[in-house]
């Protein structure tokens, strides 16, 4: 069943929620982007539908909230290990269709790949996801292309037309409280796109022998190796492990999980001295072909979900979209296609 709401009934569904619930958007933070005087939107707890954002893609996504940059995993003394605390109240989540299959590309990762990761399940499973409908693509999106420009897993759906709420419900609790603040409406579905102006085609017949080709080269050069692709993916999930000694007592500290990249110096460090992928054009080789190629090999769909923040991140201008639509040129070099 669908509903109607004006903003003030769903500004008082909030506030009931919030009462259980810390609840995240998208939201705009004026001036706080790298660049100066450019906005940054990332996500923030909100408490009324105006700090949701929805006319601008946001910069970073949902990640954090279930794999913080940096997590306090324990405390340590000499003699005693004391877990750290987790957040006490429950959490709702607004995300885009894209973001929502990033969510199972994050439980395949932390939940059912070998033992279930304790820190993010216990953060797992205090989410509702609120999906937040799109009724038009932004220029980056290439969602359709890699099948996640729609969702029904969702616990509600949310969508703003003409200044009035719609929203749809899955879970109960939901139900029961739309239907006290809001009015029922016939056939409401949230809005998705079936088209998107950039567009990807990735080879089907795509090997790791592409690894051989020239077409990584450009990238020794053009890519700095910042790293901000990777923190701003939806579906990247690398982290590294730092102790912190505190400086008043130096047997006594913090273990945190950190996140990581592939495309920064000293992700492949180990033991010895040793180092791989110094090129930055191989860093790029592995994180694309670990988006498209081993992750669908292990697990049947593609890890990358086509949001493009990559690209709109990324300080070098460097798209990955466009790389994907490199990797046939890529297959025919190593296939030795057109040579005589
Ligand atoms: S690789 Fe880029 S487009 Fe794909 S999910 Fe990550 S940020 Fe989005
Ligand atoms: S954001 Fe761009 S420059 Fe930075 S590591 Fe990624 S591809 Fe390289």
């Amino acid at each position: 069943m669908g509903y109607r709401l004006s903003t003030d009934a769903m500004n008082q569904v909030l506030a009931e929620l919030g009462k259980q619930y810390a609840i995240y958007a998208p939201k705009c933070y004026p001036g706080g982007n790298t660049f100066s005087e450019v906005d940054c939107i990332r996500y923030g707890e909100v408490h009324t539908v105006e700090e949701i954002e929805t006319e601008r893609k946001s910069d970073y996504s949902f990640k954090e909230l279930l794999l913080p940059f940096s997590e306090t995993l324990f405390f340590f003394t000499e003699n005693t290990i004391q877990e750290a605390s987790v957040i006490e109240k429950d959490m709702v989540i607004f995300l885009r269709s894209c973001d929502l299959h990033a969510v199972r590309r994050l439980d395949e990762i932390y939940l059912r790949n070998g033992l279930p990761d304790f820190y993010y399940q216990r953060l797992r499973e205090k989410v509702q996801f609120v999906l937040i409908g799109c009724p038009a693509a932004f220029d980056s999106c290439f969602c359709v292309d890699m099948g996640t420009n729609r969702s029904d897993n969702y616990d509600a759906a949310f969508e703003l037309r003409g200044g009035q709420v719609y929203m749809a419900a899955r879970h109960p609790q939901w139900e029961a409280l739309l239907r006290q603040y809001g009015e029922p409406v016939e056939g409401f579905a949230p809005s998705y796109v079936t088209e998107t102006p950039t567009r990807v085609s990735i080879p089907a017949d795509l090997s790791p022998a592409v690894a051989k080709s020239t077409v990584w080269d450009e990238y020794d050069k053009r890519c700095i190796g910042c790293g901000r692709c990777n923190y701003a993916c939806p579906t990247c999930t690398c982290f590294t492990m730092q102790d912190i000694y505190y400086t008043d007592n130096a047997k006594a500290g913090e273990r945190r999980r950190v996140a990581a990249s592939c495309m920064v110096d000293g992700f492949t460090d180990v033991a010895g001295g040793g180092s791989y992928r110094k090129k930055h054009g191989e860093r790029m080789r592995f994180k694309v072909l670990h988006k498209v190629y081993d992750f669908k090999q292990r697990n049947g769909y593609q890890m990358c979900v086509g949001c493009g923040r990559c690209d709109d991140v990324c300080p070098e201008y460097i798209s990955f979209s466009a790389i994907l639509n490199k990797l046939e040129e890529a297959m025919q070099e190593v296939r030795g296609d057109g040579q005589q």
